[in-house]
Order: C-alpha cells, then sequence, then structure tokens
C-alpha cells in the first residue's frame, strides 16, 4: 500500500497574524495546493502542490521539536488548503495532540464533506467566507453553510474584503453567520495593499459593512492582517 504522505510547502513558528487568536505565538504548518484561486491570495507558492512530501509522523515530529524550541503550544493547519489532506491530518492529529498542542485548522470553508471527517481533531476552525468578486465570480454559499454546520461550536469566520467587494454579497456572508448563531466570532479583514493582486475597500465601504454586521452579529471585529505591519511571516 501506497504510504501516506501530503506536500508540505513549509513549517515555522510565527505569531498569529489574523482572526479570534492574532498575536498568538504559534507552530505553522502550510499544505501545497488549493482548490481556489482568490484575488488577494497571498501564498500563490502554496497553491502549487509541488512541494516536499511528508508522512504525518514526520510532520508531526517536526512541529513539535519546534514548538518545543520556541515554546509555543498551538499549532496551525494552514496552505492553500488543508482539507485537501484530510487523511494527513487525522493521521498526525493524535501526536500533536499528546503533545499538549491545540490545533487550529485555517480554511477556505468549503470542503464540508472532508471537515466532518476532519472536526473532531481541530480545536479551533478559522474558516473563511469567500465573496463571489474575489473568487472569479463563483459562489459557495451552499458550501459554506453546510461547512458551518459541520462545527459550529468551534468555528470563527473571516472575511476577506476588497475594493470590488459588493454590499449585497457582504451581506449574504453575515446572513450565514447569523444562521448559525449570533455571537459566531466574525472578522472582516480589509484586503492588504500590495499582497495579492486585490486593493482595500474604500473607509465608507468598511462602514457600511460594519455597521450592518454589528446590527446582526454580536461578536464583530475590523481586523486587518497584522503580521506584514509587525514584519513577520
Ligand atoms: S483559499 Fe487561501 S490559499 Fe487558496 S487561493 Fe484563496 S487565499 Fe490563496
Amino acid at each position: 500500500m501506497k504510504e501516506l504522505t501530503a506536500p508540505i510547502a513549509e513549517i515555522f513558528c510565527s505569531l498569529q497574524g489574523e482572526g479570534l487568536y492574532c498575536g498568538q505565538k504559534q507552530v505553522f504548518l502550510r499544505f501545497a495546493g488549493c482548490n481556489l484561486a482568490c484575488v488577494y491570495c497571498d501564498e500563490p507558492a502554496a497553491r502549487d502542490a509541488a512541494a516536499s512530501p511528508m508522512t504525518p509522523a514526520e510532520a508531526a515530529r517536526a512541529i513539535i521539536k519546534l514548538a518545543r524550541a520556541k515554546k509555543a503550544r498551538a499549532v496551525s493547519l494552514t496552505g492553500g488548503e488543508p482539507l485537501l489532506h484530510w487523511r494527513f491530518i487525522k493521521a498526525a492529529a493524535p501526536a500533536l495532540k499528546k503533545a499538549g498542542l491545540a490545533l487550529h485548522l485555517e480554511t477556505n470553508g468549503v470542503l464540508y464533506r472532508e471537515l466532518s471527517k476532519t472536526a473532531s481533531a481541530a480545536d479551533v476552525i478559522a474558516m473563511d467566507i469567500k465573496l463571489p468578486s474575489s473568487t472569479g465570480g463563483r459562489a459557495f454559499w451552499a458550501e459554506h453553510g453546510k461547512f458551518l454546520a459541520a462545527a459550529p461550536g468551534k468555528t470563527f469566520i473571516k472575511t476577506v474584503v476588497t475594493s470590488r467587494t459588493k454590499l449585497s454579497e457582504f451581506k449574504k456572508a453575515v446572513d450565514l453567520a447569523v444562521a448559525v448563531r449570533r455571537g459566531i466570532p466574525f472578522f472582516i479583514q480589509p484586503a492588504t495593499a500590495g499582497r495579492g493582486k486585490a486593493r482595500p475597500p474604500s473607509a465608507g465601504f468598511m462602514e457600511g459593512a460594519r455597521r450592518y454586521a454589528a446590527l446582526k452579529l454580536s461578536a464583530v471585529k475590523v481586523l486587518p492582517q497584522q503580521h506584514p505591519l509587525w514584519g513577520v511571516k
């Protein structure tokens, strides 16, 4: 039988620069390969699946060694799209948990079938809602809805907005979140200038978006990517 491996772009330690755990020291495992092509993607290299193959045991050993050296308590599985490698995640998770690491999954929120097979292994699910204006017009409302239903208690949402985002699609993302629960953490992330091909939205758009989200949800924050400001990965 063929050995289980996944293409790993990099393993490194840094500060989390987005979302609910912003500022927390984490080890990051970046899978290569993605099922989407977002306009604001700042990891185009990670969309290319040509990277070093590792087994789950090899990856877990490297993560644990780095976490101990850097005193990190959590590992973020990111990409690319980590759920393309859900079997690998399931296989690596027991060793990571035994080492005391919280397992965070950073995902584009589309692969709901794969999530349902892996959700029990994750402690935190950082899920994007992808707006059609950022994905070449493709809409994933049904997939996002099913994804949110798979592990609502562990999930927080991030949606990236750009100069091309329409308020109508942003409102649809908020309405999806409301259908889960009013208190689900919801981060509005303006696209970062100079990363990817997208430009940030206007101040007027941001205010309209924030106001709508805050009317419907109780845990809304505007949070731009912090790691470029801190000068870290
Ligand atoms: S889902 Fe993430 S890695 Fe994939 S294209 Fe979009 S931003 Fe890039």
